[in-house]
């Protein structure tokens, strides 16, 4: 597109006149008056460029008909460019040096102009400038032809890159620690409260620790506050280390640093990241030259237990730091008392775990399965025990849990597999009669490693044929992995091993699975059992799980018999396999020999 002149009316083509004495007079006016309108047009271009430039406004204008784009000098220069280099601008080659972030917002403007006649205000970045990425603000009208379509778009580029540094630059002065750069106390607060209003909603906890150095203010003085500064940065760092992007952490002046830890949520998950950041400020920093050590005292207050609000929850954390810090250094307190006990506990039992298998702490007791028919002993299903040298006996319920969230699991399963199948493989040669065992298996167990090769193996070892070995799984643990479970379960069925559900009822309720998986027994969970000749629902849940059983070909197992009148229920609605109470408690490998040989009593 030509220039449009701006606001200048050119004067109309001139009729070609003879040239005599008047005319020629006549036609010297004329030129004069050319001359002094070109003049004027001149200046009123000039000055219009001086006012754009002063001002730091370009101007532009888009004939949405044609195509053609103008630009005046001084939008070129906010562009970084050079006026005389650019004759036919093309939309293309500016969108070109627009942040491409920021294209899709320009373009949809644009074309809303184009289009519907929108006018806009617009905030972009441009990143054609030598000095580097600048910001500018454009607002458009929009002129329309006599149809109401738009022929003309128009307006001003504004150069705002000054303005918005400066505004940033104010936000993090309020909002943001000068020395480390980390949110100050405003701001945590902001993050705090969305935090609890995120985890409100979502039943999660949030965990906010607090930080604050030992012997900080000796550093301080006897090195010097550069020295200190330093220390302060690196201590930041380090903190930044230990927590995810997700969570905040903030520094409230001096010596003090607050964490806040979203999706962690159970009391253990909150002192694992409280022993990192211990265990991280307590390396040696090296300031100028020196090396110092420093350790940190971290009280910790947990949303909802300890407050509803992110003062409530600052202060309690604050107060179990001086607990803390009264307790020894290097070190971390949660505010509620319970929360201690439990982490405490977990320590202690997680430390005695390491070792427990090599003291041979554990041992199997065996449970019958009986025929209710014939009153024999079909099976036995091997349960776990851990003598621990502090705690005394403890049933799985206490440490199994445990034993999975760090992988102790696996060995122990395999000790578990082993005891249970040499036992078993030494009464059949015994002369008692054979029954098979069952052993529980644990989600872990599956995803770790090679678990139908760790089982094959044990049979070898221990001699014991594949059919008198069950294994126990519930139904969350075959859907954890269900593709990869599938494929070890039917190598597992090859080998001639059965596979029971145990619990079945209280998982996963999707029955599709029964018939991908080859699953060999139901056990009827307890809590069906327990109310089943009082309560109507557990009597149909659990006559239910027999007819999917008798549809399926599969045998099913009743748990948790403990009366008469259970086993009677069961037996006549066609459940003939029980295990529970009623025919004798889980028992050492002494006492149930002499279940296998003398037969049960009950
Ligand atoms: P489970 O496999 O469902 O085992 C049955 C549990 O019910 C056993 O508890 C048993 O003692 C208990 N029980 C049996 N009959 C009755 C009864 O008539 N009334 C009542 N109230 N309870 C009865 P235990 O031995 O405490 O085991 C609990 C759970 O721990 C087991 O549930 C199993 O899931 C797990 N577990 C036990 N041993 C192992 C193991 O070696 N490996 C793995 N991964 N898990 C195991
Ligand atoms: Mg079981
Ligand atoms: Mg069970």
């Amino acid at each position: 597109m030509t220039k449009k002149q701006q606001g200048i009316a050119i004067p109309p083509p001139f009729p070609v006149i003879e040239e005599d004495d008047n005319s020629s007079k006549l036609l010297e006016s004329i030129r004069e008056r050319l001359q002094r309108t070109e003049q004027a047009l001149q200046q009123s271009q000039l000055r219009l460029a001086r006012t754009q430039k002063i001002a730091g406004i370009g101007s532009w204008e888009w004939n949405v008909q044609t195509g053609e784009i103008y630009w005046s000098d001084e939008l070129f220069r906010i562009f970084g460019l050079n006026p005389s280099d650019h004759k036919q601008i093309k939309m293309e080659w500016l969108l070109g040096l627009v942040n491409p972030e920021d294209i899709p917002a320009l373009k949809k403007v644009m074309l809303a102009a184009a289009k519907r006649g929108q006018p806009f205000n617009i905030v972009y970045r441009i990143i054609s400038c030598p000095e580097g990425e600048i910001t500018v603000n454009c607002h458009g009208e929009v002129e329309c032809d006599e149809y109401g379509r738009t022929s003309f778009v128009s307006g001003t580029t504004l150069d705002i890159t000054a303005r918005t540094r400066a505004e940033s630059e104010v936000q993090q002065l309020i909002n943001y620690d000068t020395l480390t750069g980390l949110p100050n106390r405003s701001l945590l607060h902001d993050r705090l409260k969305l935090a609890i209003a995120h985890a409100s909603r979502d039943h999660q906890l949030v965990g906010v620790l607090f930080l604050d150095l030992d012997r900080f203010k000796k550093i301080n003085d006897s090195m010097g506050h550069p020295a200190g500064d330093l220390l302060l940065k690196t201590i930041a760092i380090r903190l930044a280390a230990c927590i995810r992007e997700s969570d905040t952490l903030a520094r409230l002046g001096g010596d003090e640093f607050v964490a806040v830890l979203i999706g962690a949520n159970t009391a253990e998950a909150i002192s694992t990241v409280a022993n990192k950041i211990l265990m991280l400020i307590s390396e040696p920093i090296y300031i100028n030259s020196q090396e110092i050590y420093t350790s940190g005292s971290i009280g910790i207050a947990v949303y909802p237990m300890d407050g509803d609000d992110s003062y409530t929850l600052l202060k309690h954390a604050d107060l179990a730091m001086y607990q803390a810090k009264e307790l020894d250094r290097n070190n971390f307190q949660f505010f509620s008392s319970e929360m201690n006990v439990k982490v405490l506990e977990r320590m202690i039992l997680e430390n005695s775990m390491r070792k427990a298998l090599e003291r041979e702490e554990f041992f199997l007791v065996y449970q019958p399965q009986v025929d209710a028919r014939s009153g024999l002993i079909s099976g036995m299903e091997a349960l776990l025990r851990w003598q621990h040298p502090d705690l005394g006996l403890l049933a799985p319920d206490k440490f199994i849990h445990l034993a999975e969230e760090t992988g102790f699991i696996v060995p122990i399963g395999e000790w578990v597999l082993h005891t249970a199948c040499q036992q078993n493989r030494s009464w059949q040669q015994q002369g008692l009669p054979p029954v098979r065992v069952a052993v529980n298996l644990s989600a872990k167990q599956f995803g770790q490693y090679h678990l139908d090769e760790m089982v094959s193996a044990t049979l070898m070892e221990t001699g014991l044929e594949p059919k008198w070995l069950e294994l126990e799984i519930t139904e969350s643990a075959i859907m954890k992995n269900a593709e990869q479970t599938a494929i070890i379960l039917r190598k597992l069925k090859e080998m001639g091993i059965s596979l029971a559900i145990d619990d079945f009822g209280t998982g996963y309720s999707s029955l599709a699975y029964l018939k991908l998986f080859p699953i060999s027994r139901l056990k009827i969970d307890r809590s069906f059992v327990q109310d089943i000749t009082t309560n109507p629902d557990d009597a149909a849940i659990a006559k239910t799980i027999i007819s999917i059983a008798q549809t399926l070909k599969l045998s099913v197992i009743a748990e948790g018999v403990e009366t008469r009148a259970q086993m009677e229920l069961l037996s006549f609605n066609n459940c003939i396999e029980m295990q529970g109470y009623l025919f004798s408690r889980p028992v050492p490998a002494e006492q149930f020999v002499e279940l296998l040989r003398d037969g049960l009593k009950y």
